[in-house]
């Protein structure tokens, strides 16, 4: 069989091409995915207990890009919701991103205004110039203690690394506020697809110039089928065979878990920021998509090396061992490298959606 795109991987990258390739220009596609469904790490299904959950971790759309919102709007409708995240220390919650409340709570105090706040933070912040790791980005900012109470072990556990470690864009990732916002996100555009993610990406492959194979390694098939241009959103050490030895990834085991009692926890999402806590974080599920069931479904995050591959891990050496293999790419004309393993950037799904969109436009049109 020919075709005329080979696509390897089913998630936001994958999927995205495949749709455009398919319905503006008219292309042949064969979809190739290891997994035996598509959605990649967005996947979402109904466990037993009827309870929609995230299998591969909580997965939260939001964007400021009018155009992404837009483009998946065309595949799904959607329900109105703001994440909202607590963080546990001892027995108490607070809200992260550390706020007012947050403030006011931990210290005792009563500060009641932004510029109060601020002047707290001046208060207590560390000036590190030039800001290069993941603890000068929160210590400059908001100072030792709470740098230590919300990120230092969190972010142990999290990625095995010291915050120090890290880029500065992990922890900053997490905004720091004087006001009483309790929401996760403040991007203009938040919301959940209203019948899950699996079923957007059902509407985004059903075109008829797209085929999917499940349950498939590329590598497996590359002798038996004839196509023009591939666009690869694996891991990239695995398309060159690790010849600049395998790139680090954290993975994640979660442990999903029913209990027959309405509610678990106080919000969909709780940090555990404590060191002696084994796991990263709590999710319920139903909380997510506003489900009503009479039981409810958690999983445990429990971070680790070994499984998939989940996160890049953003530190120097990892980046230039990266670089290495990005050179390799230039070298090939028929194969495009996108999404979060292909180009090994911690990007979130609209960041995946808008990059896929572009390099359409730029290359295809
Ligand atoms: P993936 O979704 O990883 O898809 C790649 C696909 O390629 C996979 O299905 C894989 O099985 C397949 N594949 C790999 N190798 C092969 C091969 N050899 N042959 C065939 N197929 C192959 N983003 C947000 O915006 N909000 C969130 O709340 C959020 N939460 C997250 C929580 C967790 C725990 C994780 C891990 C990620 C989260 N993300 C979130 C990020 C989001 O998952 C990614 O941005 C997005 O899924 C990346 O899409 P992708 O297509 O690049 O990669
Ligand atoms: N982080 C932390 N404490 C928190 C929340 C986040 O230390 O309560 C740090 C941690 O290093 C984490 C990073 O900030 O990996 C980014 O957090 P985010 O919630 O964006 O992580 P993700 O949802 O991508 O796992």
């Amino acid at each position: 069989m020919r075709y005329d795109y080979l696509i390897v991987g089913a998630g936001f990258a994958g999927a995205v091409m495949a749709e455009r390739l398919a319905s503006q220009l008219n292309k042949k596609v064969l979809l190739v995915e290891k997994r035996n469904h598509i959605a990649g790490n967005a996947y979402d299904e109904y466990d037993e207990y009827g309870i929609l959950v995230h299998r591969y971790g909580p997965h939260i759309f939001h964007t400021n890009s009018k155009e992404v919102f837009d483009y998946l709007s065309q595949f799904t409708e959607w329900i109105q919701y703001e994440h909202k995240v607590l963080a546990k220390i001892g027995n108490e919650l607070y809200p992260i991103p550390i706020n007012r409340i947050t403030i006011n709570k931990l210290y005792n105090l009563n500060l009641k205004t932004d510029e109060e706040v601020k002047e707290y933070f001046e208060s207590v912040k560390e000036k590190r110039f030039p800001i290069l790791n993941s603890e000068d980005i929160i210590v400059n900012q908001v100072g030792k203690d709470l740098f230590e109470k919300f990120f230092k072990h969190y972010t142990k556990k999290q990625w095995n690394l010291e915050a120090k470690e890290l880029s500065p864009s992990v922890c900053g990732r997490i905004p720091v506020r004087t006001n009483d916002d309790c929401r996760y996100f403040t991007d203009k555009y938040q919301f959940m697809p209203k019948e899950g993610y699996t079923k957007m990406f059902e509407k985004l492959l059903n075109h008829k110039n797209i085929e999917v194979i499940l349950d498939t390694d590329y590598k497996s098939i590359l002798d038996s089928i004839k196509f023009d241009k591939m666009i690869y959103t694996g891991p990239i050490d695995y398309f060159f065979d690790y010849k600049f030895g395998k790139l680090q990834y954290r993975s994640i085991r979660f442990e999903f878990k029913n209990h027959r009692i309405d509610s678990y926890q106080e919000t969909s999402h709780i940090n555990f920021v404590d060191k002696e806590v084994p796991y990263t974080r709590i999710t319920e599920h139903k909380k997510l998509s506003g489900q009503i069931n009479d039981s409810t479904t958690i999983s445990i995050e429990y971070p680790q090396n070994e499984g998939e591959p989940f996160y890049p891990i953003p530190t120097e050496e990892n980046r230039n061992q990266y670089l290495l293999y990005k050179k390799e790419t230039e070298k090939l004309n028929n194969v495009i490298f996108c999404g979060r393993l292909a180009e090994y950037q911690y990007y979130n799904m609209d960041q995946v959606v808008a990059n896929t969109l572009k390099v359409f436009e730029s290359k295809f049109k």
